[in-house]
């Protein structure tokens, strides 16, 4: 069996997934792209820049509102590479409503995705993983320090994973399994730039003004700190939910 790690990312074809796949490739991790069927980004530039790397790749179809699916994910990664040692549980969806207004499928849609997902793709990582391990789920400052409105529900998922995240790493710990959640703050991706989002480019040009920083943070910026969390360096770290936010939420 290879000593090199075998990572699963789910929602890898764009954004903070995109950049972590490179991230882990420039580490020696072997990397699962995982790809939602309906993401009008093209996983194979994921899949370039994770070669170009001088890394190596393999695309998956997953859907993570489906457990059959991130299960599948797990295991084509686990009986092609014969291990699996990483989950990060990044999938997502950004969506607005005002509460009143809140359809009971609006949240279903929302908790299916951004919570459901994420425990789907941790319980299907850990499955796999021997003894040492290591899950980080993505959260939100909308979920981890701020309110928000108009996204309650996006707020309770992104809450949720990390009240799970802090569970799995006193349950996997005995196990050398660690579990962290990352809160980024502003970061330029297709979900934060999407104009049928609150923000918007514009908005977030607008929001870069009120960061410390001076601008809202590039895809990489969180990747780095994933990669971290993932590597044997972090062996201290478990049950933590780190802020990547250019200073905006202690400002
Ligand atoms: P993105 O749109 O580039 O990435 C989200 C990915 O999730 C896309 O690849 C999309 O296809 C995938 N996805 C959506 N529904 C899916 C499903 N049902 N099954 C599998 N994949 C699915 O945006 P991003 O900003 O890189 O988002 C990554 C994570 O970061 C998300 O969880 C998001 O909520 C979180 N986040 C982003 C920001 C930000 O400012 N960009 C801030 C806080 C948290």
């Amino acid at each position: 069996m290879s000593e090199q790690p075998v990572a699963m990312i789910t929602g890898a074809a764009s954004g903070i997934g995109a950049a972590t796949a490179v991230c882990f490739a420039e580490r020696g991790i072997r990397v699962g792209i995982g790809t939602f069927p309906g993401d009008p980004h093209d996983p194979e530039t994921t899949l370039r820049d994770v070669h170009d790397a001088g890394g190596e790749g393999q695309i998956v179809e997953v859907d993570v509102r489906s457990t059959d699916s991130v299960d599948a994910f797990a295991e084509k990664l686990r009986s092609e590479w014969q291990r699996l040692d990483i989950a990060v549980a990044n999938a997502g969806i950004l969506r607005e409503a005002d509460f009143g207004n809140l359809t009971d499928e609006q949240w279903h849609d929302m908790i299916d995705v951004d919570l459901h997902g994420v425990m789907r793709t941790a319980r299907a990582g850990l499955r796999h993983m021997g003894e040492g391990g290591s899950v980080t789920a993505i959260s939100s400052i909308a979920g981890g320090v701020y309110g928000w409105q108009n996204h309650a529900h996006y707020a309770t998922a992104k809450a949720g994973v990390i009240g799970m995240m802090r569970s799995l790493a006193v349950e996997y710990g005995p196990r050398g399994i660690r579990a962290n959640a990352i809160i980024p703050g502003l970061i330029r991706t297709p979900q934060s730039s999407d104009a049928k989002n609150s923000l918007g480019p514009e908005g977030l040009d607008r929001a870069g003004g009120y960061i410390p920083w001076g601008r809202v943070g590039h895809p990489r910026e969180v990747a780095e700190v994933i990669a971290f969390l993932s590597s044997p360096q972090a062996s201290y770290v478990s049950g933590q939910a780190i802020v990547v936010d250019g200073a905006l939420t202690v400002a």
